[in-house]
């Protein structure tokens, strides 16, 4: 696979060998997570969710989207017939929304910034796009009212979450100003809904820009500390 400029310029840095197979190791790793899902309700995947690739499109540090190349494998191999995403980062899962669009097979269902990049949004099966600057409450109360609706209707297989921790207020690309500790409760309520539900999860990671590390390697550690409660 080689890359010409313009979609190096999209991804947002030059994409030598090396990335690329990075980024099909990281699909791969995905896929093997959603297998083991199956058998055992919860994987992670400390890398992944890289939900700004579209088919035939790089963006904004994604050069593979491995949600979606799991989904597709799982889908194929029927292995799972409807496929949740919940997707729990800053930005828009565009790459999502465009590649399953005229799929009924996956719902997609992406919470971010309204005002955040990008400019033109994909359209998901459920878009919310909430406010900058959201307070905690209000943002909580948002998942805790559509999640189990959704569940519900839905009845996925298995659910992808893309758990990025960029809408801390510590966050230099966020535009929100939700705390450690909501994002933590987020963690939980969705974790619970899977376990309360037995509805198998893959938890990938990708977004996190805070100006401390400590902060995000909090939040993604608040991400497994969650999975360790609830499932074991
Ligand atoms: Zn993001």
């Amino acid at each position: 696979m080689t890359l010409n400029r313009k979609k190096e310029r999209n991804i947002g840095f030059p994409v030598p060998k090396g990335p690329i197979e990075r980024a099909k190791v990281i699909s791969g790793g995905t896929y093997q997570c959603a297998i083991y899902a199956l058998q055992n309700d919860i994987s992670m995947n400390i890398a992944g969710g890289t939900h700004h690739a579209f088919k035939d499109k790089v963006e904004s540090f994604c050069v593979f989207n491995d949600m979606a190349i799991a989904s597709m494998l799982l889908l194929h191999h029927k292995l799972a017939n409807k496929i949740l995403f919940v997707d729990l980062d800053v930005h828009q899962g565009n790459g999502n929304a465009n590649i399953f669009k005229n799929d009924p097979r996956v719902f997609t269902f992406s919470l971010h910034a309204e005002n955040n990049y990008q400019q033109r949004k994909e359209k998901s099966d459920l878009d919310i796009g909430v406010a900058d600057k959201i307070e905690d409450e209000v943002y909580l109360k948002i998942l805790y009212n559509t999640l189990p609706v959704h569940i519900e209707s839905e009845k996925p297989d298995l659910i992808f979450c893309q758990s990025g921790v960029d809408i801390l207020e510590t966050g230099k690309l966020g535009r929100l100003s939700v705390s450690i500790k909501a994002c933590k409760k987020s963690d939980h309520f969705l974790l619970e809904q899977c376990f309360k539900n037995n509805i198998p999860i893959v938890v990938t990671m990708e977004g996190g820009y805070s100006v401390k590390i400590s902060d995000i390697i909090e939040a993604h550690a608040n991400t497994y500390r969650a999975v360790q409660y609830i499932f074991f």
